[in-house]
């Protein structure tokens, strides 16, 4: 395979990444959170901007855009649902279309905001999931419901374990306190806590996890076991309402 898919640290907690052909020295951008970054990594990788592909709308995944566009110009996609509130787009897509000759799948992921999506790469097996799926958690629900979002997480679960997920900001620590308390496995949980604190000392990025390891310890993924019902104080209730209970106790935690 002759892709690298970087991950580039923006503002405080955000990531960015490139997905680059090692061959043509092309790039393709997910979200542009902050420009210096993005336009350093090109540069040091000696890559050029072949698209720019945008998960939704919020100010921390585009207020890069202007500034990276205008070193390298891009054709820009982004949802036709959220066209008034996106960047201009060179390309509007639906969800359930595919991008980039076939290579990158559109995933609707609604709740985090109506029009926000997730991009599949299968052959890369990789899915940007920004604000939707996170490494241990998921995205607080500012416009869909949790329904919504169960919905989008139920489609993402059907993809291979070897999937990695790539999320939109660093969580991973804040999230991984909040999984252990819904009877996460109790070995994927203890190793992850000892990786977290070695991965930032080091500078590295936490997302990147397999759908597999995070089946283990994310509670969005568990929402259909007893006990993660149970430890939610919803023994008997559907995975629906576990799920909802969870998201609803992480915004009062
Ligand atoms: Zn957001």
């Amino acid at each position: 395979m002759s892709t690298e898919i970087h991950i580039i640290r923006c503002l405080k907690d955000n990531y960015a990444f490139l997905i680059a052909d090692q061959q043509t020295r092309r790039a393709t951008l997910i979200d542009a959170p902050e420009a210096a970054p993005v336009l350093a990594k090109l540069a040091r990788e000696k890559l050029d901007l072949g698209a720019v592909l945008l998960t939704h709308h919020h100010w921390d995944h585009v207020d890069g855009l202007a500034a990276i566009l205008q070193a390298h110009p891009a054709p820009v996609y982004g949802n036709s649902k959220d066209a008034a509130r996106l960047p201009a787009l060179d390309h509007a897509f639906d969800p359930g279309d595919t991008l980039l000759d076939g290579t990158c799948h559109v995933l609707d992921a609604p709740g985090h905001t109506i029009g926000h999506v997730a991009f599949h790469f299968p052959a890369l097996k990789a899915l940007f999931t920004a604000d939707s799926l996170m490494t241990h958690g998921c995205g607080r629900l500012f416009e869909g419901t949790a329904a919504d979002m169960f919905t989008a997480i139920a489609q993402f679960d059907t993809l291979p374990g070897d999937t990695r997920i790539f999320a939109g900001h660093d969580y991973a620590k804040a999230n991984l306190d909040f999984a252990a308390r819904f009877a996460p496995d109790p070995e994927a949980l203890s190793a992850r806590q000892k990786e977290l604190p070695r991965l930032a000392e080091q500078g590295l990025p936490t997302t990147g996890t397999t759908l597999a390891s995070e089946r283990l310890v994310n509670p969005y993924l568990r929402t259909h076991l007893p006990q993660v019902a149970e430890a939610a104080g919803r023994a008997g209730a559907s995975p629906l309402d576990v799920f909802a209970e969870i998201r609803s106790q992480k915004d009062n935690a």
